[in-house]
């Protein structure tokens, strides 16, 4: 089994302070298979490994980790960052009706995700929704939605007998706007595989509709065909996004990396039941650990970056308490802490508002914050705990080891010493209530 496979990597590895190609190549191998049997295709397991190596080597391993659980830890975070990397919510600024047009293979779920979509907007946002069916080949398709229309309570155009697609979807706009309708879904006919007649029609409806969203939508169970459909979507027509169905089956979900890999765009919604209720918003971190199927190593992985936090932070705490002073070791410190708690946003969440505006001053995005390590891990111990003896000739050679410009290592120092000032305000405030406050 993968997990227990893995698990004797990680243990043989531990007990080294950065990751090498050496020492992440058996845990990389273990990844790649991971993927590869959640059926993520292989062109995109291959793009993807090539990236987590870069990303990497040469990063620092927590003490309490081995490079193989620094390595799959890395590896989830990436795979969050390119399942979340695009805002998901579904856009609607369009003058009404904002027109949602379904696309994809037959069987993927269009017109179920159709109504569940209908649902959704209808108690989530509060929009009258008209749902639109231009599949007239299938038959009872038009029926079908007729039906999930009723079991919503939503409204649904009558298609007349006869009616072409481009007809009904040009008299169902028509339709929406003397309805005052916010919203029209418009679901489509499916082949069972990629067919020229399909690509033409649906492109056809495309230009005709104006869609403010084009959703692809597609069957996590179909693994590795997914790819294929994908592309040929993708090259037809404007997608805007990804409905995921069928992930209350057991399929592993690779086809999610698949899929975004291809389209570039970003899974707006998951199907998880066959009833109406059963649309979700898309939660990338679900989605990486299912992919990955580490379970186990991921919880013990967060356990302890859970263990470090909470020992930095006591410590910083007690010192601070202590009356020493707050120098750049713990300036670091605080970078790491806030990088495994979810970055600059997640943390300022959980500070109170007053801090939350000191904050601001200081002025960090999370790529800073990377950079700003850089910088410190440049220096000698002895400059970070005395950072006055920073001089110009210092200076130069902690820019030139982090590949910085002078003026950035100045620019860091300058926030260090309001992140100082903000400490010693924070002292008087009860500093070790607030950083064991903000755990957890
Ligand atoms: P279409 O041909 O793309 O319109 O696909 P349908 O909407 O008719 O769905 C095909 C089948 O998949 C139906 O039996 C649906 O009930 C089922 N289905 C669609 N989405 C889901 C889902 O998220 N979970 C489950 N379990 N079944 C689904
Ligand atoms: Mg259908």
């Amino acid at each position: 089994n993968l997990t227990s496979r893995l698990s004797v990597v990680i243990k043989t590895l531990r007990g080294e302070a950065r990751l090498t190609e050496a020492n992440i190549q058996d845990a990389l191998r273990e990844v790649r298979m991971a993927l590869l049997e959640a059926d993520v295709a292989l062109p995109v397991v291959k793009e993807f490994i090539a990236r987590v190596k870069e990303k990497a080597v040469g990063k620092e391993v927590m003490s309490s980790l081995s490079p193989g659980q620094a390595l799959v830890g890395v590896v989830h975070q990436e795979l969050i960052a390119i399942m979340g990397g695009e805002k998901t919510d579904i856009n609607l600024a369009a003058v009404p009706p904002a027109v949602i047009l379904m696309a994809g293979l037959q069987g993927a779920g269009k017109t179920t995700s159709s109504g569940k979509l209908a649902k959704w907007l209808m108690e989530q946002k509060k929009k009258k929704v008209l749902l639109v069916s231009c599949d007239i080949y299938r038959p009872a398709a038009i029926q079908q939605l007729e039906l999930l229309a009723k079991q919503i309570g939503a409204a649904f155009f009558p298609v007349q007998a006869g009616q072409q697609p481009k007809e009904i979807a040009a008299a169902a706009l028509d339709f929406a706007r003397r309805h005052f309708h916010d919203v029209m879904i418009v679901d489509t006919a499916g082949r069972l595989a990629i067919d020229e007649a399909m690509m033409a029609e649906i492109s056809a409806l495309e230009t005709l509709l104006k869609p403010i969203e084009t959703l692809f939508v597609v069957d996590a169970m179909q693994g590795q065909d997914a790819v294929n459909t994908a592309k040929a979507f993708a090259e037809a027509l404007p997608l805007t996004g990804i409905i995921l169905t069928k992930l209350d089956g057991d399929a592993r979900g690779g086809a999610a990396l698949s899929v975004l890999q291809v389209t570039g765009k970003p899974i707006k919604f998951a199907g998880v039941a066959e009833k109406m209720t059963g649309l979700e918003a898309f939660h990338p971190d679900r989605m990486a650990s299912r992919i990955l199927g580490m379970g186990d190593v991921l919880g013990l992985i967060e356990e302890a970056q859970r263990g470090v936090d909470q020992q930095a932070a006591e410590n910083l705490a007690k010192k601070i308490k202590s009356g020493k002073s707050f120098d750049l070791n713990d300036f670091k410190m605080q970078f790491q802490q806030m990088r495994n708690m979810g970055g600059m946003g997640a943390m300022m969440d959980k500070l109170p508002t007053q801090l939350t505006q000191a904050a601001q001053k200081v002025k960090m995005d999370d790529k800073v914050m990377g950079r700003t390590e850089g910088i410190i891990n440049a220096m000698t111990p002895q400059e970070r705990v005395k950072p006055e003896i920073l001089k110009a000739s210092r200076k130069r050679r902690i820019a030139t080891g982090a590949g910085v410009t002078v003026q950035e290592v100045n620019r860091l120092l300058a926030q260090f010493e309001q992140t100082q000032k903000m400490m010693k305000m924070m002292n008087k405030g009860g500093m070790a209530k607030m950083l064991r406050g903000m755990k957890g």
